[in-house]
């Protein structure tokens, strides 16, 4: 097994010194995964991401307890940027590109000063998201839902990151786009060997992509296991997956107070 690139323990986050949207939060990522953080709305799921990219800070929020290690060194309430220098890239949403800019132009824009090889970079880009090269010239304001995306994590690849931390891949997006968006971060995993932390609300696209789940319920991991563990899982099934007797019953309304359990495999 590869190497633990990433990882929280016990993580408690609180926003405004009296809201705690995550509460106890454990969790590890492998150089090479994919690994998606599941969970229905308010779980605690973009809270994360922004605790381990710095950006909680800009929300009135801290880390209260708990670590985050980078490759063994602590991490949490970093500021943003020094985040992002150790190769841990978030791909901003997709309202947060710069719509006057072309899309060359934002690409360039998130390339860190220091970094000389911009055409080298542009080229990798380019050859993940041909689209992008297609549109290079195009204000970024009139770009489609997806290809807004491409370029959100196209973005991001022009900082060379080690680590990808994407928030709703599958948002608001056609089923094509979707799957055509998961080929291309599997060959960017595969080829580049980028390792990724995806937040999802979609299972079927997380479990359609992701090597190992978590399940954030109420701020707390309430499920984990591999793709194949969680996709046989019955409550996964039924309540996340739509392929069960349960009908509308919400998941979480199920799952409350239920114990965290695990599977080694
Ligand atoms: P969603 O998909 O709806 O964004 P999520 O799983 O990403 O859900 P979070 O956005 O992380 O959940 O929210 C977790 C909890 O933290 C929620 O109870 C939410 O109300 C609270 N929260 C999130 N952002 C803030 C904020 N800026 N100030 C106060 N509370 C917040």
């Amino acid at each position: 097994m590869s190497e633990i690139l990433l990882q929280l323990e016990r993580l408690e986050v609180v926003y405004h010194r009296v809201v705690t949207a995550i509460q106890g939060v454990s969790l590890e990522v492998r150089r090479g995964q994919i690994v998606a953080l599941l969970g229905t709305n308010g779980a605690g799921k973009t809270t994360t991401l922004r605790a381990i990219s710095g950006f909680l800070g800009l929300d009135g929020a801290r880390v209260t307890d708990g670590r985050i290690t980078h490759c063994g060194e602590a991490i949490e309430n970093r500021l943003p940027y020094e985040v992002t220098a150790r190769g841990i890239v978030l791909v901003p949403e997709r309202d947060k590109i710069f719509e006057n800019l072309t899309v060359a132009e934002n690409l360039e824009a998130n390339v860190p000063r220091s970094r000389v090889d911009r055409e080298g970079l542009e080229a990798v880009v380019y050859e993940y998201f041909p689209p992008l090269q297609r549109l290079k010239d195009r204000e970024a304001g009139y770009l489609s839902g997806g290809e807004r995306q491409m370029l959100g994590i196209a973005s991001a690849l022009m900082c060379s990151p080690d680590l990808l931390l994407i928030d709703e891949l599958s948002l608001g997006l056609a089923p094509l786009m979707v799957l055509d968006l998961m080929d291309r971060l599997r060959g960017i995993r595969d080829r580049l060997g980028m390792t990724i932390l995806l937040v999802e609300q979609n299972a079927q696209v997380a479990l359609e992509i992701a090597d190992y789940a978590y399940v954030l319920e109420n701020g707390r991991v309430a499920l984990e296991g591999s793709r194949e563990q969680l996709s046989q899982n019955r409550e996964i099934r039924e309540f996340y997956l739509g392929q069960g007797q349960a009908g509308r019953r919400s998941y979480r309304d199920l799952k409350q107070y239920r114990p965290r359990r695990r599977w080694f495999g």
